[in-house]
């Protein structure tokens, strides 16, 4: 049985206009002798407002009856969905996540999927007809919805191509597919044809927004070929595979940061346990540190320690730094925006001189640069965000993105 995969996110089936087109999408896969398999997010907004009632229900609200509301918005796109193929004349039906049911384990809201009942799918498919399943939700051993993270219909997507060997997994989005940077901000961003699993995550963790990175790194574990694709204009999309799918090519795309702020503790005291002294409050207070760099100290004695935060999280850790009383420091600086800015690329790997290359075409454009971490496909710098658009630009022209 050659099975495909369809997942349609919440604004390919953000309207009834929009529902109509994706019954036509699936149509047309069943035409090439495939058995499609359907997995639909809810109709876009229609999650957050239900996230939204139940806050306004109780700022506590119990966790499993989240799981019960949140979960609502895909049975009615999915009932939808069904109902509009029935209408052009073909046979389907939906399925909650419990009736197939799809397993699930670990806390309500943030689930993950374990096992995939198979066979009343597959004797569906065999009988011609197109199962349409919710996407976001399961059940798990004691019998209660749960949900994945929010975006998690990409994940219910990816399992069920795992558990039923589909031969192709296809998203369906609102844009064409992964750009070399954000085309917003950047008009001669291009697609990206092929991309590895490894740069999707340090580009979907990165801010380019197109994926849910957990459901990539479930792509990845199982080897699953992804195709995201625009559920509006019938154009090749971008398909994410394994490394060695891969040909020759430097950098795949550019990532940015808009939100971030630099704080630089100077004249901090250089003893082993200092620097787990000042992060410990940071992490218990779920304070996300990126970009963290120490000096080398020259006397041995004193050092200035730097590192990044979300903006919004700046008067907090301002005030759990100078109420810490197991540092000393003489000053605090704090920079607003910053940007952190990417590259991505698996043949870093193998190629010398990427990093001279990007430090040279930015200080071409006199950009300073504030911080530097790299990993063994990412180099990131820190820079004012003033000059965030003319780094893009200048980073994209040095790494020939726009060929
Ligand atoms: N509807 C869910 C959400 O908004 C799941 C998804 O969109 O993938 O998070
Ligand atoms: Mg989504």
């Amino acid at each position: 049985m050659k099975i495909v995969v369809l997942k349609f996110g919440g604004t390919s089936v953000g309207s009834i206009d929009r529902i109509k087109k994706a019954a036509s999408i699936i149509a047309r896969f069943t035409k090439k002798k495939y058995k499609v398999i359907v997995v639909s997010s809810a109709m876009s907004g229609v999650t957050n407002d239900l996230v939204r009632k139940s806050n306004q229900i109780s700022n506590n609200f119990n966790e499993s009856e989240y799981d019960v509301l949140v979960s609502t918005g895909e049975q009615i796109s999915c009932a939808l969905i069904s109902g509009r193929l029935n209408h052009i004349g073909l046979k389907s039906r939906s399925w909650l996540g419990w009736q197939v049911p799809i397993i699930t384990t670990g806390n309500h809201k943030t689930s993950r999927i374990t096992n995939i009942f198979r066979y009343k799918i597959i004797k569906y498919l065999k009988d011609g007809g197109i199962p349409v399943i919710t996407g976001f939700q399961g059940i798990n051993s004691n019998d209660r919805i749960t949900t994945l993270e929010r975006g998690g219909s990409d994940s219910s997507a990816i399992m069920l191509a795992k558990f039923f060997n589909a031969e192709k997994c296809i998203i369906f989005t609102d844009v064409e597919g992964v750009y070399t940077t954000d085309p917003n901000i950047f008009k001669k961003a291009k697609k990206i044809d092929k991309i590895s699993y490894e740069e999707m995550l340090e580009m979907a963790s990165l801010g380019a927004k197109v994926m849910q990175p957990a459901s990539i790194q479930d792509a990845r574990l199982n080897r699953i070929n992804i195709d995201v694709k625009s559920a509006f204009k019938d154009k090749p999309g971008t398909l994410i595979t394994r490394k060695k799918n891969i040909s020759n090519r430097i950098i795949t795309g550019v990532t940015f940061t808009k939100n971030d702020s630099k704080i630089s503790l100077l004249g901090v005291v250089d003893k082993p346990g200092v620097a787990a002294s000042i992060f410990e409050p940071l992490s218990h207070n779920s304070i996300n540190v990126d970009m963290v760099v120490q000096n080398i100290s020259a006397d041995g004695k004193k050092t200035d320690l730097t590192f990044t935060i979300k903006s919004d999280d700046i008067k907090k850790t301002e005030k759990l730094l100078r109420n810490n009383k197991n540092i000393k420091f003489k000053d605090i600086l704090i920079t607003k925006n910053v940007s952190k800015i990417s590259i991505i690329g698996v043949g870093m790997i193998t190629t010398p001189g990427v990093t001279y290359r990007m430090f040279k075409a930015l200080s071409q454009k006199k950009i300073n640069i504030q911080v530097i971490s790299t990993s063994e496909i990412k180099i990131s710098v820190l820079i004012k965000k003033a000059y965030l658009k003319k780094a893009v630009a200048a980073l994209h022209k040095e790494f020939k993105l726009e060929k």
